[in-house]
């Protein structure tokens, strides 16, 4: 329709009355009302198009209104909106088909849930209950949702808050993984990082007591903590650790499954195979709630007789699981992994990497797919941050001003602390990343400014 400034104005002032927002200040938040979307774009009342360089939550891989999503949707709700998890429904049974036909390895059933936090929720369960330990092992530097045992499982500053409010469940240790360019372990080269992480990993394991650890839970590439792509043959070796000392391995493919990193999943990059994939976001682009655990015959096994204690309501909800089929089939149809692939070695990783020749506030990109970091740095010699870790207010300013630069210019990006995350749709072309990746080179000028 028409830009309609008024009907903005009026969007906006319902959401600051009845809205509560996600991990923010209430008298802080201030959302852009947003009147429409189609494929890279989405636009507000007065007219102005962004180009989506956030994929939303970093969740719509299939890009705005795919018309084949819509239309399953559509179709599914005609036929029916609800039927109870007990039942049998095709398109339950041939979502659960499509996901483990991608997935390696004999990880050939599919327990649906809401979305990713829930999905590792029950991933740690299904570990505990398995191997009847109860200790998880996860990354500082990482995220794995907002609910109680995700948080505590997650690796950054939001979780200090959720253990200061007294809800973190325990038994869960957290571990260095590999970050070449902030080595926590006097690497220089990425084989090096790789040997030493493990072998830090491995101390880890004999410290908290191998017998009391149910599984390590990992993101194959760490997403919002920092797009961390490990060095060659670090999955590998996680794997070796788990199968030495009876560990679950739980790959969490939330943000890096289905087409991200421009593979179905991550970890098949590495060729790895975990014991148990989380996955959500991406596997039908978030048009209706879905996630869910992808378990191995082994695991399987164990709830063969006995019951497996718990579900949802909404589990392998039928508009969900319609809208999977169709986003899988249609990416599959369509040469969209194909695509994020192209994009990240011809477009993005190039792009990014003349970028960083001419900004001294750039101090690393790194990346594949379309998933990409850009790590800014008041000084290239010391990589002091550009803003320090868990920086609050005022601290963040030089990385806002960066962000508000992208925004006026008409792209979307995504933020973390010190780094800009460029996390386009799976589906964006070739001009739409030239024109992402020329914003981004402009609105870089206001870091420069704070290089010392
Ligand atoms: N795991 C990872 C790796 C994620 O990136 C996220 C969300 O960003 C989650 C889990 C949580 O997913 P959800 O927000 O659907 O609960």
């Amino acid at each position: 329709g028409a830009p309609d400034p008024a009907e903005g104005e009026r969007v906006f002032a319902e959401d600051r009355a009845h809205l509560f927002h996600s991990w923010a200040a209430q008298g802080a938040v201030n959302p852009v009302p947003v009147a429409g979307a189609a494929g890279r774009h989405f636009w507000d009342y007065s007219g102005k198009r962004y180009l989506d360089f956030s994929s939303q939550f970093i969740n719509l891989n299939i890009g705005h209104a795919h018309p084949k999503v819509i239309a399953a949707i559509k179709e599914q709700a005609d036929r029916i909106c609800m039927i109870a998890s007990t039942f049998a429904n095709d398109k339950r049974g041939e979502a659960a088909r499509l996901i483990a036909e991608l997935a390696p390895g004999d990880l050939d059933h599919v327990f649906f849930t809401n979305g990713g936090a829930d999905a590792n929720e029950h991933a740690v369960r299904m570990a505990r209950m398995h191997t009847g330990r109860p200790k998880v092992l996860s990354a500082y530097r990482s995220y794995h949702g907002g609910t109680s045992t995700a948080i505590s499982l997650t690796g950054d500053p939001r979780r200090w808050a959720n253990e200061n409010s007294g809800s973190a469940s325990g038994n869960v240790a957290h571990f260095f993984g590999p970050y070449l360019y902030r080595s926590h372990f006097h690497a220089t080269t990425e084989a090096e990082e790789s040997a030493r992480a493990l072998a830090h990993l491995e101390q880890v394991i004999a410290f908290e007591g191998p017998s009391t650890i149910a599984a390590i839970l990992l993101e194959p590439v760490v997403g919002t903590a920092g797009i961390l792509v490990p060095p060659a043959g670090y999955l590998a070796g996680v794997r070796e650790l788990c199968d030495r000392y009876g560990i679950v391995f739980i790959a969490d493919e939330v943000m890096s499954g289905f087409g991200r990193t421009g593979e179905w999943f991550a970890i098949d990059r590495w060729g790895v195979t975990p014991d148990l994939i989380t996955f959500a976001k991406g596997v039908n682009s978030g048009y209706v709630p879905l996630g869910g655990v992808i378990v191995s015959n082994a695991i399987h096994e164990t709830f063969r007789e006995v019951p497996y204690p718990g579900g949802l309501t909404y589990s392998g909800h039928p508009l969900a699981c319609a809208a999977a089929v169709a986003t899988i089939t249609a990416m599959k149809e369509e040469g969209i992994v194909e695509n994020a692939a192209r994009i990240g070695e011809d477009v993005l990783g190039p792009g990014l990497r003349e970028i960083a020749e001419r900004h001294p506030s750039v101090g690393e990109v790194r990346g594949l797919g379309v998933f990409w970091a850009v790590e800014l740095v008041r000084d290239r010699e010391t990589r002091e941050m550009l803003v320090p870790y868990a920086a609050t207010g005022a601290q963040s300013r030089p990385v806002d001003e960066v962000v508000a630069a992208c925004k006026e210019r008409g792209m979307w990006p995504v933020y973390n602390y010190n780094r800009i995350h460029m996390v386009p749709p799976c589906t964006i072309t070739d001009a739409e990343a030239r024109e992402g990746l020329e914003i981004l080179d402009a609105a870089l000028d206001a870091a420069d400014r704070h290089v010392a």
